[in-house]
């Protein structure tokens, strides 16, 4: 009997270290990545030069004091969780309804060698916390398009503010907005309004992923204009997020409406430390 009952003792122990080192996997990962770009990454500019010494460890000392970001390992090492996607700004040729959506706008220039095609897309990038951007990309070719947006969107990032400004709600999270924005760009006017716990991002599709990445859960919105035209929506939902954080609000609205500036779990981290 006890030979049976050791190595049950010892697959009890080796479980419980599994799960120590399950919860410290992640965190070693990220380390890991971290250690891996920073190795890969010789930083050029000044900004770049203290954020790979680690005299600067806080994106929000950038953006706070409107310091130009010009190399995305930067965003890389101060957001370790970024994500990147995609916008289908473009539609594919065709005939029998074509026009299906996809991640390329396509265009063409005429010469004498016949038509040169050039490829350009929109990508954005976001951390599902409170820090998201996007941006454009055009080349010859697809995939240097694709790097090129990616590398723009890393560059162009802006910190979120969110609340609860819905009256029918009034729970004091950061779930939705604080307040209604609206944003332009050509004949596109988007605007976005807070909404109840449990509504959805009732947006159109590609700024539901701006907003997905920018860690917004609940919003409605209204659109006029040519929203047909991807780039100018695009750009009319950037600047309205961007008017979240670049309205001036009494601190006394701060706690009734929930407010939260970038991520969440850093500001209960500094409240808890309070
Ligand atoms: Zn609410």
């Amino acid at each position: 009997m006890k030979p049976e009952e050791e190595p049950s003792d010892k697959e009890a122990e080796n479980t419980e270290e599994v799960i120590e080192t399950v919860e410290e996997m992640e965190v070693r990962r990220a380390r890991e990545k971290r250690a891996i770009d920073k190795e890969r990454w010789k930083p050029k500019t000044g900004t770049g030069k203290k954020v790979w010494e680690g005299t600067i460890a806080d994106i929000d000392a950038l953006i706070d004091n409107g310091i130009k970001i010009l190399e995305p390992e930067i965003t890389d090492l101060l957001l370790p969780n970024l994500e990147t996607d995609l916008l289908l700004i473009g539609q594919s040729k065709g005939k029998f309804g074509g026009g299906k959506r996809r991640v390329f706008k396509q265009t063409q220039k005429k010469t004498q060698e016949g038509n040169k095609p050039k490829f350009a897309t929109f990508a954005v990038a976001g951390n599902n916390d409170g820090y998201v951007g996007v941006g454009y990309g055009k080349s010859k070719e697809t995939v240097p398009a694709r790097e090129k947006a990616i590398r723009n969107a890393k560059l162009n990032i802006i910190k979120i503010r969110r609340g609860c400004g819905s009256w029918q709600c009034g729970c004091k999270g950061p779930h939705s907005i604080p307040f209604t924005v609206e944003g332009k760009c050509g004949s596109v006017i988007l605007r976005l309004m807070p909404a109840p716990r449990g509504t959805g991002l009732c947006v159109e599709h590609e700024c539901q992923k701006i907003l997905k990445l920018a860690g917004i859960k609940d919003v409605w919105s209204k659109t006029r204009g040519q929203t047909g035209s991807k780039y100018n929506l695009v750009r009319a939902c950037m600047a309205a997020l961007q008017k979240l954080i670049t309205m001036k609000l009494s601190s006394r609205y701060h706690e009734p409406l929930g407010m939260v500036e970038g991520s969440i779990a850093k500001t209960t981290e500094v409240k808890q430390n309070e």
